[in-house]
């Protein structure tokens, strides 16, 4: 039997570590998990909900009354689902991208969706893509990735994501939210976005998608068949 992994896609925002992961666990036919997308949907229940994030008991309150589920819809991704609720799309509004950064800095919010994340991982097979999935949630995972890109194409490649979900953005905007999500990410004291010592380094400026799947799946397949 194959060994099942757990591949942990770090990164700064919006390099392409979802589109990556996405695209290596259909082809490992692995689970792919977005903790990203399970930050925003928080987020989103703060904003609609009024939460103060300056309100500790507020917090509690409200992450009392949040549940985060994902199902794979008929073109076979993965939707985010808060509450019983289909908000994939609402989660990558920039309303939300602006907020995002500041609600997942709190710990209990941390705290609650680590906790979710290590249990959709304890089988492994999966593929989860964050800012702490190597150092944070899964340490020991099998293999780690750190994804980085220049600024400018990021934020074209975000504009043109966005786009495509019929989400009109212009470029400042898009390079303004990357680079204040990057800088709060990066300084949080709760689990900085950080690279783990043993994850292996992709930079993304000049690969095309299918050189950044190419590159982890071959890793991957390599320890897949590496003798135990
Ligand atoms: O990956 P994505 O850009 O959708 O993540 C949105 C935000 O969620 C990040 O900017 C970061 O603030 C937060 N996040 C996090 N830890 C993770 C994943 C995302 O703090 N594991």
């Amino acid at each position: 039997m194959l060994k099942r992994l757990i591949i942990a896609i770090d990164g700064y925002s919006a390099c392409g570590k979802s589109t990556t992961a996405r695209a290596v666990a259909r082809i490992l036919g692995y689970r792919y998990i977005d903790t990203g997308a399970m930050y925003r949907a928080v987020t989103l229940y703060f904003l609609d909900h009024h939460v103060a994030i300056t309100n500790p008991k507020e917090v509690a309150r409200a992450l009392d009354n949040i549940t985060i589920s994902f199902r794979v819809n008929p073109a076979g991704d993965s939707d985010t689902y808060l509450n019983g609720l289909n908000v994939e799309q609402e989660i990558r509004e920039l309303r939300v991208a602006e907020s995002v950064s500041q609600v997942s800095a709190l710990k209990p919010v941390r705290e609650k969706l680590v906790q979710q994340q290590r249990k959709i991982g304890k089988d492994k097979g999966i593929v989860m893509d964050g800012r702490d999935i190597g150092t944070v949630v899964f340490p020991d995972a099998d293999l780690k990735f750190f994804m980085t890109a220049d600024i400018t194409v990021r934020a074209e490649r975000r504009q043109r994501e966005l786009l495509e979900k019929n989400i009109l953005a212009d470029l400042d905007s898009v390079i303004q939210n990357i680079m204040e999500r990057d800088r709060i990410d990066t300084t949080r004291s709760e689990s900085p976005l950080r690279q783990a010592p043993d994850a292996i380094v992709l930079d993304t400026t000049h690969l095309t998608i299918d050189e950044q799947v190419d590159e982890v799946v071959r890793r991957a397949v390599s320890l897949m068949l590496k003798p135990r």
